[in-house]
């Protein structure tokens, strides 16, 4: 039984009409899903993906309207790494991001361990981002944008780095528990019969603030026949575990590891067309069923969002 790398990253955001510009214009992400946050139903809770709203590609935010900007630090993802097709797309992010490409000279901390280019940025509220070549086998997960060449696309995840305050903790629940593979004394792969994604364990350098721009959780991703089987395994080694959370486009489990970071195991669900065709994702607000009476109430209560462009 293995993982497929990952299946989303969820962050905060404290401005989500930036939000939805940044990942959508700039980075050229598909908003996948807008539905409201089920505790509080005032907020968004906001979904990015390729095209297809395929888990691997998945990058969602939580709304806290105003939130002050948080530091990643321990216990925390700080940065999210995503896939490129080649240098060329490096040079083409660099460019359209304003960022000087990082070459690998000596040992560039800001560099995953084994890359020899990358490009590094920060989204508006401060959440990093990591772009590097991949030579992965996967299938692309990529978006459609008019000034994006589909050569120079995001092509999904690589991977996370993250802090952990115990990273001989960190590691035994990766390799013993998750079925990763140590690829270096930092980096681990999990990576199953579709896909797969990296983990490295950095250092924790600051005690570090949840708030906007930082990261949430990060979701493993899990083949639905095994979903149950992998809540089997996390408590009979008797990690403390949510159980198996219905979170109406996938099943989720939650634990926190060794190291402070909040995982999740999702499984492929019904995915984002539940909701409806694929044409028309993330164009209207989704509500659970029992709040859809009181639609215009809650639409009237949230943020105005700017409309992606229709691609
Ligand atoms: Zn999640």
């Amino acid at each position: 039984m293995l993982l497929e790398g990952i299946h989303h990253v969820t962050a905060i955001t404290g401005d989500a009409p930036r939000n939805v510009a940044f990942y959508t214009d700039v980075l050229g992400l598909r908003l996948v899903a807008k539905t409201v946050n089920q505790d509080d139903i005032g907020v968004y809770h906001l979904f990015y993906a390729d095209w297809l709203g395929s888990p691997g590609a998945d990058i969602t935010f939580f709304e806290y309207p105003g939130a002050a900007a948080g530091t990643a630090g321990a216990g925390m993802v700080h940065r999210v790494v995503w896939r490129v097709a080649s240098d060329a797309a490096l040079d083409f992010w660099a460019t359209r991001l304003g960022v000087e490409r990082r070459e690998r000279k000596g040992s560039d901390p800001f560099l995953s361990r084994r890359d020899a280019a990358a490009v590094v940025f920060r989204d508006p509220e401060g959440l990093e981002h990591e772009l590097r070549v991949s030579a992965a086998p996967d299938e692309p997960l990529t978006g459609r944008h008019p000034d994006i060449p589909a050569e120079h696309a995001l092509l999904g995840f690589e991977g996370v780095r993250v802090y952990s305050v115990d990273r001989d903790g960190s590691a035994d629940v990766l390799e013993r528990l998750l079925g990763a593979r140590r690829l270096d004394p930092a980096t681990f792969e999990l990576r199953g019969e579709r896909r797969g994604g990296t983990i490295v364990l950095d250092e924790p350098t600051v005690r570090g603030r949840p708030g906007a721009g930082t990261v949430h959780h990060v979701a493993w991703f899990s083949l639905v026949d095994d979903h149950a089987d992998w809540l089997d395994r996390l408590e009979r080694d008797g990690v403390r575990t949510s159980g198996i959370v219905d979170r109406h486009y996938f099943r989720s489990i939650y634990f926190r590891e060794p190291g402070g970071v909040l995982y999740e195991i999702a499984d492929e669900g019904p995915g984002f067309t539940r909701d409806g065709p694929l044409e028309t994702l993330g164009e209207q607000v989704i509500l659970p069923p029992w709040l859809e009476s009181r639609r215009a109430a809650i639409e009237a209560n949230l943020t105005p969002l700017p409309t992606p462009l229709r691609r």
